[in-house]
């Protein structure tokens, strides 16, 4: 079993540092991300939500 640490991340579309939780990268590794995440949680939601915009426009 792999034990995981809290991280911190530099979100890099706005720069701010934020954690990637040893919860978090259990549950990452569960659903078998290899990837880490590259912005924080207001950068993604920003994103889900113009994405969300962007389709409900088309
Ligand atoms: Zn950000």
């Amino acid at each position: 079993m792999t034990e995981y640490q809290d991280k911190t991340i530099k979100c890099v579309d706005c720069g701010t540092e934020f954690v990637f939780t040893a919860r978090d990268q259990a549950f990452y590794a569960e659903k078998g991300f290899t990837n880490e995440p590259k912005r924080c949680k207001e950068c993604r939601e920003k994103r889900k939500a113009e994405k969300a915009n962007k389709e409900s426009n088309n």
